[in-house]
């Protein structure tokens, strides 16, 4: 099996001995790691007390078209060339595995993409003991998860190439049992978080219930962070279809049963999100980790110019590609982004906004607040729904058993009122939404400076306070309370 691509790619190893001056190949467009393999191969042979055929060895990898790349298929190699001759073999065989020059097998990971392989061709899996172990884990979360299970696989523990064919004397079927792994401890119960003002978790159970992408702006010390500590204790189980992609993606068994939260630090580069390659494997990166939940943005404006365009395609696509020469991959991944930063390089609260009992008034030039600013502007902010300034004039708190009651309420509406959430909405859901209202496309033409695309995200986020106060249709007053979490209507 090929790692990482988003279908797992069914390779077929198979080799041929012929009588000519003794050589080793491997064909079909096999990457350096693999031309390595030879090595490996023969020194494990050797290793393991068999005599490398001493004659031309060709083995080809199919299909030949693809690209294959992963020091993964070094034991399929070894033993197509060992079992070359043998009869009534398992069919089909697969062999997964890494070989160490002394003949070992290495633990490889990626169960989750060969659980898939095998629920789409059944078969027997040759693998270490402890591939095999997460394999079963695997299989029991899927059945707990009441998700397709696949039948009528066998296995076969191998950890040294001498042992293959005992190996396959004691091939085993995969049974799954109902144990998985200890569910992991869930997130703190908001008993110790920071107070937060009504209005700011009115905005924080908005962004979560509808999924909208939320950037909070503020002066310093106003609760950004607070709303951020929040919605990480708030941001609820995961959906079943995201963790188990997400183990897929991941290298290794990693039953998070919660929502994934990720959070990337002001100085990350874009390899820190895309993810790269490592000897031809993939190691995904926080986009890919955040699948299916939270992607948490601090200090967005201090954030590279080129780690913000990489956003661009994951917010919009929901996936993320990479070209590199050493692999190429174009995964699915749909996280939810929250980001926070201040609205100036002081950290203060610029003239133009009312003042701030808790921060003082920004004291930089108008040039420098006016770069800061520019910084903000372009691509990103076009695809978030809620640009909403913080302020700490609001009085009073929120309690959590409060908080995740009405946060639990809401998503029950949003399900009830809508066949997804608002935040996932295409723009002709929202176009076709607003010629069917002719009252919220007149509410919506005499609202000043916007654009087509704000003028989606005001739907979409009118859309989810409808929703919130249980009201079949969206009214004027949820549309000006919409319009407030646009940039235009504050921030220029
Ligand atoms: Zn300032």
């Amino acid at each position: 099996m090929q790692p990482m691509p988003d279908e797992p790619l069914r390779v077929s190893v198979e080799s041929q001995i012929r009588t000519q001056i003794p050589a080793f190949m491997i064909l079909g467009l096999a990457s350096q790691v693999i031309q390595e393999s030879k090595e490996r191969v023969i020194a494990s042979f050797d290793a393991s007390g068999f005599e490398f055929p001493r004659r031309k060895v060709v083995t080809y990898l199919g299909p030949p078209e693809t690209p294959k790349t992963g020091s993964c298929n070094d034991l399929a190699i070894a033993i197509s060339i060992l079992l070359q001759d043998q009869k009534d073999l398992p069919d089909p065989l697969y062999a997964w595995g890494e070989l160490s020059p002394t003949g070992e097998v290495k633990q490889k990971g990626y169960m989750a993409q060969w659980c898939e392989l095998l629920i789409q061709t059944p078969g027997t899996l040759i693998a270490h003991p402890e591939d095999l172990r997460e394999l079963g884990q695997i299989f029991s979360w899927r059945v707990r998860n009441r998700l397709t299970i696949p039948k009528g696989s066998s296995i076969a523990s191998c950890t040294h190439l001498k042992k293959v064919f005992q190996s396959l004397k004691e091939v085993t079927p995969l049974i799954t049992h109902e144990e998985g792994p200890a569910p992991l401890p869930s997130k703190d119960t908001g008993q110790d978080l920071p107070p937060l003002s009504p209005s700011l978790a009115r905005w924080l159970i908005t962004a979560l219930s509808g999924e909208h992408h939320w950037l909070m702006l503020g002066a310093k010390g106003v609760g950004k962070s607070t709303a951020l500590r929040w919605a990480e204790s708030f941001s609820g189980p995961a959906k079943a279809e995201d963790t188990w992609l997400r183990m897929r993606h991941l290298e290794s068994w990693n039953a998070l049963e919660t929502r994934p939260v990720r959070r990337v630090h002001s100085s990350a580069k874009p390899t820190h999100l895309l993810g790269s390659f490592s000897r031809g494997c993939y190691i995904p990166g926080d986009l890919i980790r955040a699948h299916g939940g939270i992607l948490f943005a601090d200090e967005f404006p201090e954030w590279p110019r080129d780690t913000k365009e990489t956003l661009r395609e994951p917010l919009e696509e929901k996936r993320v590609r990479l070209t590199r020469r050493d692999g190429i991959i174009d995964l699915k991944c749909h996280f939810q982004w929250m980001g926070t930063g201040n609205l100036c390089p002081c950290g203060g609260t610029p003239a133009r906004l009312p003042p701030d009992p808790k921060s003082g008034r920004c004291r930089c030039s108008d040039a420098a607040a006016q770069r800061y600013l520019e910084r903000l502007s372009g691509p990103v902010l076009d695809r978030l729904d809620l640009v909403t300034w913080i302020s700490a004039s609001h009085k009073g708190s929120q309690s959590p058993e409060a908080f995740l009651k009405s946060l639990l309420n809401a998503r029950m509406k949003i399900e009830s009122h809508y066949e997804s959430p608002p935040g996932l909405w295409s723009a002709q859901t929202c176009e076709k939404l607003i010629s069917k209202n002719t009252h919220l496309e007149q509410t919506l033409s005499d609202l000043p400076n916007l654009s087509l695309r704000s003028r989606h995200k005001v739907v979409r986020v009118a859309a989810t306070l409808a929703a919130l106060d249980d009201q079949s249709g969206i009214e004027i007053s949820h549309v000006t309370e919409a319009f407030q979490a646009r940039p235009e209507s504050w921030l220029y």
